[in-house]
């Protein structure tokens, strides 16, 4: 193989950003200032997944209100806390409290009304929340819920220096994440890395993925490009991702999961394939069916 071949070939499997975009400051719940990072004007989704919101606030005015009881049908919510507790409600009788590391992933499923509010009056509450899309032929599946304290998150420690918590799906080396039989087989890592450190792992080709940079910063791809504090880099095609960490070092989400390649049609808390099956979830929830 002549070098300008096989340097083409490398660029093929190597994943590169198609896109960097910073956040953008929205409100929801009761009032909840946040930062929204997927599911914006900038980036709708990245299939399969629907809106990615951080929070992170020492002002207790930025989230007391949280988010009082409202529906969901038809994905699932991560919730990743990195500072602070939050407490979990639902009509169908779960209840839970999550702290730093903890993570809850909810299948909505056919539906479920919950509320999410923080469990402490002041101090600093941070963390994630993740939208997760459902196949059509799973959207009205049963509603499932998997919590995990942060004691039962999977971390492998890097040779070249930092750490990957793994919440779900696999690493390369082999550390597997609690969180199980998801429809979309996503991989979510919370990774950190010490100044220059480097970080592989392979992504298989029919997932989309993102990395979101909340400490420092990193370089990603072959091309380098770099990727500051605050910022969502959308992966493109490739068989694996490679992270460098600046000399500052740098701490990110790496988050993929199967394209799903279907219809999306968004009514708030429901997310159908038509429009129809959206209209059918606000009658269903108004008419006390959830
Ligand atoms: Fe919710």
């Amino acid at each position: 193989m002549n070098v300008s071949l096989e340097n083409s070939v490398q660029a093929a499997t190597v994943r590169e950003v198609s896109q960097l975009t910073p956040g953008m400051p929205a409100s929801d719940g009761a009032g909840v200032q946040l930062t929204r990072i997927v599911g914006s004007p900038m980036v709708d989704m990245v299939d399969p997944f629907l809106l990615l919101d951080a929070f992170g606030s020492d002002k207790p005015g930025d989230y007391i209100a949280g988010f009082p009881d409202h529906p969901h049908r038809g994905f699932e919510t991560v919730t990743y806390i990195l500072a602070g507790r939050m407490r979990h409600k639902d009509n169908a009788g779960h209840e839970g409290v999550i702290g730093p590391g903890d993570v809850q992933w909810m299948t909505a499923g056919r539906g479920i009304v919950h509320s999410e509010m923080p469990e402490q009056e002041d101090g600093l509450l941070m963390g994630f929340q993740l939208w997760v899309n459902l196949p059509g032929k799973d959207k009205m599946t049963a509603p499932r819920y998997q919590e995990f304290p942060a004691s039962e998150i999977a971390v492998e420690d890097l040779d070249g220096g930092g750490t990957v918590k793994v919440i779900a799906g696999r690493t390369d080396a082999g550390a597997e994440g609690p969180v199980k039989d998801i429809s979309t087989d996503p991989l979510y890592l919370d990774v950190t890395l010490t100044p220059g450190a480097h970080f592989g792992q392979s992504v298989p080709a029919p997932h989309g993925g993102f990395i979101y940079v909340f400490e420092g910063s990193v370089s990603v791809g072959a091309n380098g490009t770099e990727v500051p504090t605050g910022t969502l880099a959308v992966l493109d095609e490739g068989a694996r991702v490679e992270v460098t960490a600046s000399d500052t070092g740098g701490r990110f989400l790496l988050i993929s999961g199967k394209r799903l390649n279907e219809p999306v049609a968004r009514g708030g808390p429901f997310v159908m394939n038509t429009r129809a099956e959206v209209l059918q979830a606000f009658q269903d929830y108004q008419a006390g069916r959830f």
